[in-house]
């Protein structure tokens, strides 16, 4: 039995056309069930639907073998204890600095709101600027609109959320895509199975890439 770990939303929509160039459909859709695992039109393969950022987590610990996972995703875990052998090339978008379009610096040490604790303190350590980071857990935009930060850290993809509250993007952290990554036991456990879905799966993105 192959597990794969994967998150709901742009990442799942995504990377079903992926899974299924190697034979894998879900069964049951997520969207209309409450199953957290769902079993695919292959006897061998299950999915684990999860929170994203818990997908390395998962992985790591080999309750998943393998599993899906956005790079910022990844870079903010610490993915030491992973193998990343493929690039999805797929949930395309850009981990940036943003702030108001009107900002002015008010607090002499740089308020960071952001759920990307540790990319954004090694960030701006990296360039020498003295930072306090918040942590939160979602609509990062809101905090500098009620005075929470001076900046935020979050992932952008068109600029429509930023526009949509009066801020702009700022520098850029890093490009982000979806990569596969699989278990480190589960390489020499199944060597095979993960070996043939490794393969499939580049094939897969290797011809969509051909196409685009
Ligand atoms: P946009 O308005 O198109 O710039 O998208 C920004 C919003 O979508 C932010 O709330 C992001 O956190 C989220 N977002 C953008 N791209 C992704 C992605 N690849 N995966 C997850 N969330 C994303």
């Amino acid at each position: 039995m192959l597990t794969i770990a994967i998150s709901k939303g742009r990442i799942y929509d995504e990377a079903m056309p992926l899974l299924a160039g190697a034979g894998i459909r879900p069964t049951v859709d997520p969207d209309k069930s409450r199953k957290l695992i769902l079993p695919t039109s292959r006897n061998d393969v299950r999915l684990l639907v999860i929170r994203a950022a818990d997908v390395p987590t998962y992985v790591e610990y080999g309750a998943a073998d393998l599993g899906i996972a956005g790079k910022d995703v990844l870079v903010e875990h610490g993915a030491g204890g992973l193998y990343e052998p493929l690039d999805l090339g797929i949930a395309k978008c850009r981990l940036m600095t943003a702030a108001r379009v009107d900002h002015r610096q008010e607090n002499q040490r740089l308020r960071v709101a952001t759920k990307y604790v540790k990319t954004a303190q090694r960030y701006f350590a990296d360039k020498g600027v003295q930072v306090e980071v918040i942590k939160l857990y979602g609509s990062m935009e809101l905090a500098p609109l009620v005075g929470l930060a001076d900046c935020i850290v979050d992932l952008v993809d068109t600029g429509n959320t930023l526009r949509a509250n009066g801020m702009e993007p700022g520098e850029l952290i890093m490009d982000v895509s979806s990569r596969l990554v699989v278990n480190k036991a589960a390489m020499k456990m199944k060597p095979q199975a993960v070996a043939e879905f490794i393969r499939q799966l580049r094939d897969t993105v290797l011809s969509r890439a051909a196409l685009a």
